[in-house]
């Protein structure tokens, strides 16, 4: 297991669970049963609950919506969030019932144009308050604030992202309320990591809820979501999660699965792209495996190198070990030296530098050759 260090996050409560502050990562889902649909939204909540969610995301859009919240909330013991949408003053028929409230900065501005934005989420928080409910501030590449937007270059989604994010935490905190996560969304994971990674830079005690938007359908859905984890989580940012999945309605639960299944990969150095978990010694990852591997020897090979190099424990070196020709040599390039597992052969890499190609049977010591020469090199 790799000692997964965390970010000094505030502890925020959410009903039976908390986030933040060194406690376990939390994996979410939402339902996608019709919210009046009380007996089919309940039994959803509920088989996500059993799943493991810590939090279950119900769609309040109208006021039909929000009248049935009472019934669900008396069905189910899972800690329910809804989403605000643009009728923020909806806030008011909702916490009562549920556990967390969730806006978008990007979506205060459609109604009552003219009552400044600080007034409304003044508003939300005066609600959250009052109903012992926690609040995600969710900023979402797909509806930025127009105003943010104006005032970055065309080609830049993450400035307002980031700007927009760390305004509704200064005026929050300013306001006393301190209950709140952020969250920063994109459908491509490159840009989830950079604007996360940005946002704990600036913000290291906001507890961060961490997510791909329209990640598809699964394997994809999963492996593009895992990408983003993978490198947020192992260098100490996220303090819940959510797989979004485009899965039929009766399937809901994957997503509580694939997120508990990334973050055991995470914490035991299973992963698919090269992460550097700021370690001062070695580190030894593999892919989790998938049905791309073509021998499966690689599994008894990713145990050989990890007993092979145990000598070079306290040398802070990244070997991954990859199961498969489509992913391994692009992912090793990061890696201080990378495996990676065709049919016959093991391909061997410095960094991206190819170093040649050998039998099963030859690659050890091999490997064992050139991580001598890298801490010869490195003495
Ligand atoms: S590296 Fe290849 S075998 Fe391993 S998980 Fe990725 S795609 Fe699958």
């Amino acid at each position: 297991m790799v000692e997964l260090k965390r970010n000094p996050t505030r502890a925020v409560r959410i009903g039976s669970i908390t986030i933040g502050a060194g406690h376990p990562i939390a994996a979410q889902s939402m339902t996608a049963t019709h919210t009046t649909d009380v007996a089919a939204t309940v039994a959803q909540a509920n088989a996500l609950h059993a799943a493991g969610a810590g939090v279950v995301r119900i769609a309040v859009d109208s006021r039909s919506d929000a009248a049935a919240l009472p019934a669900i909330r008396a069905g189910t013991p899972a800690n329910l969030a809804i989403d605000l949408q643009e009728n923020y003053r909806l806030a008011v028929d909702v916490a009562p019932h549920v556990d967390k409230l969730r806006y978008n900065p990007g979506h205060l501005y459609h109604h009552e144009p003219t009552k400044p934005w600080q007034e409304k989420v003044r508003f939300i928080a005066d609600v959250a308050a009052s109903n012992d409910c926690a609040m995600r501030v969710g900023v979402n590449c797909g509806s930025v604030d127009p105003a943010k937007k104006e005032k970055f270059a065309e080609d830049d989604s993450i400035g307002p992202m980031l700007a927009s994010a760390l305004e509704h935490c200064e005026l929050l905190d300013s306001l006393g309320f301190t209950r709140y996560a952020v969250s920063l969304k994109d459908s491509d994971p490159k840009k989830v990591i950079e604007v996360n990674r940005r946002f704990a830079e600036a913000r290291p005690d906001v507890p961060l809820h961490l997510g791909v938007t329209e990640a598809g359908m699964p394997p994809d859905g999963i492996i593009k979501t895992r990408i983003a984890f993978e490198q947020l989580i192992s260098r100490g940012i996220g303090d819940t999660v959510r797989v979004s999945l485009t899965v039929p309605n009766a399937d809901k639960p994957e997503e509580i699965a694939a997120a508990q299944a990334i973050l055991a990969d995470i914490a035991a150095g299973r992963v698919r792209s090269v992460v550097d978990y700021g370690l001062s010694s070695l580190n030894i990852i593999s892919c989790p495996s998938c049905s791309r591997v073509e021998n499966e020897a690689f599994i008894e090979l990713a145990k050989q190198v990890k007993e092979m190099t145990a000598y070079a424990k306290d040398h802070a070196i990244t070997i991954a070990v990859m199961g498969c020709r489509v992913n391994g040599p692009g992912e090793t390039d990061d890696a201080d030296l990378g495996l990676w597992c065709g049919p016959t052969h093991v391909n061997l890499k410095k960094r991206s530098a190819e170093l040649g190609a050998f039998p099963y049977d030859a690659i050890l010591p091999k490997l064992r050759e050139e991580l001598d020469k890298l801490i010869g090199g490195r003495a």
